[in-house]
């Protein structure tokens, strides 16, 4: 029997190629085969055997959430305040952080919050083991970063790399394992210089928060401030930057100085970025994912995408987890960011094609997801799609509507060709094609747990 899938819809933003109005998109069971007009598909399909799915809607390769912390989603309560600055937000996170709690039930809420608003790819940060299967088990494509933190050099020494090997190792894939060294204050300079070493050896990709807080600025600096204090006062005195009075210059170029900052690794924030640092990341291929509703729960100051886009810098869109965020809805970031484009001064009539590109290519560049092409529709790329209640007939206003605005869920979530959340009582329809040997239409179940892959 066939397997093709022609999901039709009002609007379809296929990313690269333009917008199209009443457009369709072939699938063959996980590859998208042609995007077009309605008409256009069928005439091609002529008597081939195919089922049809009409949305009543906006389709659109699924988003990627390129920076977020699916195990953190119970610890909402902390991300539902509004903090003064770093220091206040991570005393409340780690208040709650010790607090024995079930971390694979709270990654596996994630991920069903991530399906449901029509993520299909994370780059997900993994700090304990039990929340590493999540991902996997909720079908998102992607990469389940392995967070490393605390060591010094002196420690890291002695076992560090066979221990975080091993870890990795532990993770269940799919999703591919990556590397996530925290930060430039949680891991001391040559741990860093090694991490980076071992994610080339080992073939996978990095990511590292960065310049999230001024607080790092004077700690990389200087080896003084708060932030300084606070890690002498863990018992972080012998880092380098610490030991040595700092660096001498700011988060990025001492990244770069430990040979951080290649096109395999992408960051989170970036938000205490200068010119000369956007440019610095640009030269080394480096993407940064933008998580504007996380910075502003924490009380920094908002990322500079105005900057961003003017320069050319790749950028991602992330949630951040729950503890800093109200949602792990990529689309209610992507409406933030184009509140401060606009108020940051640019207006340029690209501005809504390239926050969705952002939240869509953007995550799939900045998580190295490229075989097949993914964040794009396009003949051969990943059928990963979701579909949004947009019902605006011109896709120029529905582009428009989707980043503005965007949507509380997804009609639909569709993984590698198959449905895997869609809404309760969403307004879609299916419809077998008329005259055509069809099955008729059919879905797979859309709750996550009963479609978990072989
Ligand atoms: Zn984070």
């Amino acid at each position: 029997m066939s397997s093709l899938v022609l999901h039709r819809a009002r609007t379809v933003l296929p990313v690269a190629p333009p917008p199209i109005a009443d457009g369709a998109v072939l699938v063959d069971g996980g590859t998208v085969v042609r995007v077009g007009t309605h008409d256009e598909l069928t005439a091609a399909l002529r008597d081939a055997a195919f089922e049809r799915v009409e949305w009543d809607g906006t389709l659109v390769p699924g988003l990627v959430n390129a920076h977020t912390h699916l195990q953190y989603s119970d610890m909402a309560v902390v991300g539902q305040g509004s903090y003064s600055g770093f220091e206040t937000w991570m005393s409340a996170f780690m208040e709650l952080y010790p607090v024995p709690r079930d971390w694979g039930a709270s990654a596996a809420e994630g991920a069903r919050q991530a399906l449901r608003t029509g993520t299909t790819a994370v780059a997900e940060i993994v700090t304990d083991p039990e929340a590493a299967a999540a991902t996997h088990e909720a079908g998102l494509h992607g990469v389940a970063y392995w967070e490393v933190l605390g060591w010094s050099d002196a420690a890291w020494g002695i076992d560090g790399r066979e221990t975080v090997i091993a870890q990795l190792r532990a993770l269940p894939e799919p999703p591919t394992a990556g590397i996530s060294p925290h930060a430039i204050y949680s891991l001391d300079t040559e741990v860093l210089r090694d991490l980076t070493a071992l994610a080339a050896e080992l073939g996978v990709r990095q990511h590292i928060h960065a310049a999230e807080s001024a607080w790092e600025d004077a700690y990389v600096r200087t080896g003084t401030g708060d932030l300084a204090d606070r890690a002498r006062a863990h018992g972080r005195g012998e880092f380098a930057l610490l030991r040595d009075g700092g660096a001498g210059h700011g988060v990025i170029a001492y990244l770069d100085s430990v040979g951080a900052l290649n096109p395999r690794t992408h960051l989170a924030h970036g938000v205490y970025v200068d010119a000369d640092d956007r440019a610095l990341l640009r030269r080394r291929g480096v993407s940064v994912a933008l998580c504007p509703r996380s910075n502003a729960v924490i009380g920094l100051d908002p990322p500079p995408i105005g900057a961003y886009l003017r320069e050319g810098n790749p950028i991602a869109v992330g949630t951040d987890s729950l503890s800093s965020s109200p949602s792990l809805n990529v689309l209610d970031d992507v409406a933030a960011l184009y509140s401060l484009a606009r108020s940051q001064g640019y207006a340029d009539a690209d501005l809504h094609a390239r926050l969705l590109g952002a939240a869509t290519r953007g995550g799939a560049v900045a998580l190295g997801l490229d075989a097949p092409a993914t964040g794009v529709l396009q003949s051969g790329a990943r059928a990963d799609l979701a579909v949004f209640p947009i019902r605006a007939g011109d896709p120029r206003d529905a582009l428009a509507e989707l980043v503005e605005v965007g949507a509380p869920e997804s009609l639909a979530t569709i993984i590698d060709g198959r449905t895997r959340s869609r809404a309760a009582a969403g307004p879609w329809r299916d419809l077998a094609s008329p005259g055509r040997a069809t099955a008729g239409p059919k879905h797979d179940p859309a709750d996550p747990r009963e479609d978990t892959r072989a």
